[in-house]
């Protein structure tokens, strides 16, 4: 069985057509600036030869006509004849309380996704454009699955997904935690206790998605019991180019001293704050590394602050679950950074962490494995994440039910 993996923004597209038996990826590629100027597709060929196609992509429908086109392509595509993709999985940010688990698509299921809209303006439209795009060129027998980035953050109790504000705006609005990267926490969570060779009941499991976006999430018996984004992935943290959690008052007293409007406030918060805003440099990671080996203080302060919220965030993961069995870190800087992993496990040393230093400065690039010592009370853990292929797995384990 061939799934073909998507993942829709308003703007982009990214797929991976992956083989259920092998579970390898046979093609993979994105589409950009979709309804824009200067539209093009870029894939990767069997051989590893990167190719990169201007196309008019005027909306997703001809982004997927883009799409199909590459998977067919003669010369570099992975496919002879569309009806080789048995079905299709799409990532869905936001799947509200309506969603714990991943579903079939059905006019239903649409239906709640739009209604989920004011939730995530950014993505859930641009997710049922991707949808029916993919309907109109792949046609009505593909089953097509969605897998929603809230769900496995579905089983927090009341108590830790609730906002402090009147209770009427959860009544009106859903106001609450809903919490994101749920599928790369199950992912390493579940991956983590098979490494530990222990039932995923029997396990107490706080996971770091360290990425340009950013949450940490405890993990109770394979069920989360808290995750530190919010109603939207703005909060929790501070990330690449998002503030993460703030004293409110701080963004009444910029708007009103600065005469920004909300959507312009939300802007600076989103995209203009984090690594990028307290540095100055960039919101990407190599970049404020770089500059703070160039003794940039700034680009050091980030850093500071950062890796001195990570660990505060896991301290207090650490009391909800009542103790940790395992600490992973994942995601672009969590795979690739070990300065912000050392460092965190310097702060946590109190919970008995003890980390192999020497390892931990060679994993990245690919490089997994134990970061603690068999001393360390707590067991940390590289593991790299793979939400591609979870969505593959959800949507080949839901199209054989059926
Ligand atoms: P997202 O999926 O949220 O866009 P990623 O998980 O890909 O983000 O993470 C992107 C971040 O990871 C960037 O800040 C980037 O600098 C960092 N990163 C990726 N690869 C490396 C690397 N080899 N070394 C250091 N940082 C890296």
């Amino acid at each position: 069985m061939k799934v073909l993996v998507i993942n829709a923004g308003s703007s982009s597209l990214k797929y991976q057509l992956i083989d259920m038996d092998s579970e390898k990826v046979l093609a993979k590629g994105n589409c950009e600036r979709i309804g824009q100027e200067g539209a093009f597709i870029g894939f990767k060929a069997p051989d590893g030869t990167k190719i990169e196609r201007k196309t008019e992509m005027v909306n997703h429908t001809q982004a997927f006509e883009a799409v199909k086109d590459a998977l067919l392509d003669p010369q570099y595509g992975a496919i002879k004849d569309l009806s080789e993709v048995s079905a299709i999985g799409h990532r869905v940010v936001q799947g509200g309380s309506y969603f714990n688990k991943s579903v079939l698509v059905t006019d239903d299921v649409i239906k709640k996704i739009e209604e989920l809209a004011p939730l995530a303006p950014l993505h859930n439209p641009a997710h049922i454009q991707g949808i029916n795009a993919c309907t109109k060129v792949f046609g009505k027998d593909v089953p097509q699955v969605v897998v929603f980035d809230t769900a496995f953050h579905q089983t927090m109790p009341e108590k830790a997904y609730m906002f402090a504000i009147p209770y009427k705006y959860y009544e009106k609005y859903g106001i609450r935690r809903y919490g994101f990267h749920g599928t790369s926490h199950r992912y390493v969570s579940q991956k983590m206790a098979e490494l530990m060779g222990k039932n995923i009941e029997d396990t107490k499991i706080i996971t770091c998605h360290i990425g340009n976006g950013s949450s940490i999430t405890a993990i109770k018996g394979g069920k989360v019991i808290d995750t530190s984004m919010g109603l939207t992935p703005l909060g929790g943290f501070m990330m690449g180019t998002r503030s993460g959690s703030l004293d409110p008052s701080v963004i009444t007293f910029i708007a009103e001293k600065e005469n920004v409007s909300a959507e312009e406030m939300l802007k600076i918060l989103n995209k203009e704050s984090g690594l990028l805003g307290v540095s100055g440099v960039s919101s990407d990671d190599r970049d404020v590394c770089a500059a703070e080996q160039q003794g940039n203080h700034r680009a050091h302060l980030a850093h500071e602050m950062l890796y001195y919220q990570i660990a505060k965030t896991i301290g207090s993961y650490y009391v909800a679950l009542g103790g940790c069995d395992a600490i992973v870190f994942t995601a672009g800087i969590g795979e690739n950074q070990p300065q912000l992993r050392e460092t965190v496990c310097d702060y946590i040393s109190c919970l008995g962490v003890e980390m192999d230093k020497e390892f931990n400065k060679k994993a990245k690039c690919g490089v997994t494995g134990t970061l603690s010592t068999p001393n360390s009370k707590i067991r940390v853990e590289l593991i790299a994440t793979n939400e591609e292929l979870v969505i593959a797995r959800d949507t080949k384990e839901i199209v054989e039910a059926l």
